[in-house]
């Protein structure tokens, strides 16, 4: 099969002025081109997912990993997860502080009997891998909460999508070769929320795949949770919807509801589709001839590429 990838960097309200929008063009082609070229040389569907994870969430303008923004305490806490369409599995750590990549617990808990693990299991998790500890913080999240807390915390959620430069969570998408399937997300949270707060990204609603299709969202978690995006795109696929009725009938319920999120999927078929209620998603995407993205597309638009 022609190999397919979508990739995103966040959901939300503006993207700021052009030079926002190149910074985050740039990186997002640049990661994509990469990733593509693990897939033409044969690699699977979920290493390149959690390939494409690690690269995002090590770039510091996007809101996962390096760069991840601040909760209420001052703290950063990350959640990743990670699911095999092939073999139908879900896997996730939430909550998770000093690691550099979160989807690396993701991916080792693929073939662990408990796979979804929460802070202080996630910490002992690190341990047992013996990853390094490393700090995530940068000065621009620092400044970010010094300026929150000044106004006690007023803001709802931080700055995370691209307002030049500051960015989202992260998402991969990925149909390899041989028709196999993958999602990956990976987030610092919504910013500035209370202690023990879980985001939708380490959860199905967020992020989510089988052999008909895989999703991953971006956007408020609590409206993502609500609408259990990601599992009913995926669940509609699955049933025979095409991923295209799929799409338009997610989000018409989400825009009924009044809600602010962004999803991007392939199907089995090859079809790569994104959308959002919210006025951007930053996502990209390479179809085998091209490479397209959604950061300058209209508010409320889905878009779908040819099989
Ligand atoms: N969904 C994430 C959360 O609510 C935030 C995001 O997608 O940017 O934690």
């Amino acid at each position: 099969m022609q190999p397919k990838l979508i990739i995103h960097s966040g959901a939300g309200s503006s993207l700021g002025e052009k030079g926002g929008v190149e910074l985050v063009r740039n990186s997002l082609h640049k990661i994509l081109e990469k990733l593509y070229k693990l897939l033409v040389d044969d690699q699977s569907a979920l290493d390149v997912v959690v390939r494409g994870c690690q690269l995002l969430e090590d770039d510091p303008i996007f809101n996962a990993g390096t760069g991840s923004v601040l909760q209420s305490d001052g703290q950063i806490r990350m959640s990743a997860s990670l699911m095999d369409g092939l073999n139908h599995r879900f896997s996730g750590a939430i909550n998770v502080s000093r690691i550099k990549n979160p989807i690396d617990l993701a991916k080792a808990l693929q073939s662990s009997p408990d796979r979804v693990l929460s802070d202080h299991g996630a910490a002992e998790l690190v341990r047992e891998l013996q990853l390094p500890v490393y700090n995530s913080l940068t000065d621009k999240r620092l400044n970010e909460w010094q300026q929150e807390r000044q106004q006690n915390f007023s803001k709802s959620m931080a700055n995370i999508i691209a307002e030049s430069p500051g960015s989202g969570t992260i998402g991969v998408v990925a149909l390899d070769k041989e028709g196999r399937l993958a999602a990956g997300t990976s987030t610092g949270g919504k910013g500035f929320e209370k202690i023990g707060r879980v985001s939708d990204s380490a959860m199905p609603a967020g992020n989510y795949a089988t052999g008909s299709a895989a999703v991953s969202c971006t956007g408020i978690g609590e409206d993502i949770i609500d609408e259990c995006l990601a599992a009913k795109i995926v669940i509609r696929v699955t049933d025979g919807f095409s991923i295209k009725a799929a799409f338009e009938r997610s989000f018409a319920e989400a825009h009924k509801h009044n809600r602010d999120l962004g999803a991007i999927a392939i199907d089995a078929n090859g079809i790569i589709a994104w959308g959002k209620t919210s006025d951007v998603i930053l996502a990209a995407f390479h179809d085998g001839k091209e490479i397209g993205d959604s950061l300058e597309a209209a508010k409320g638009t889905f878009i779908f590429t040819a099989e």
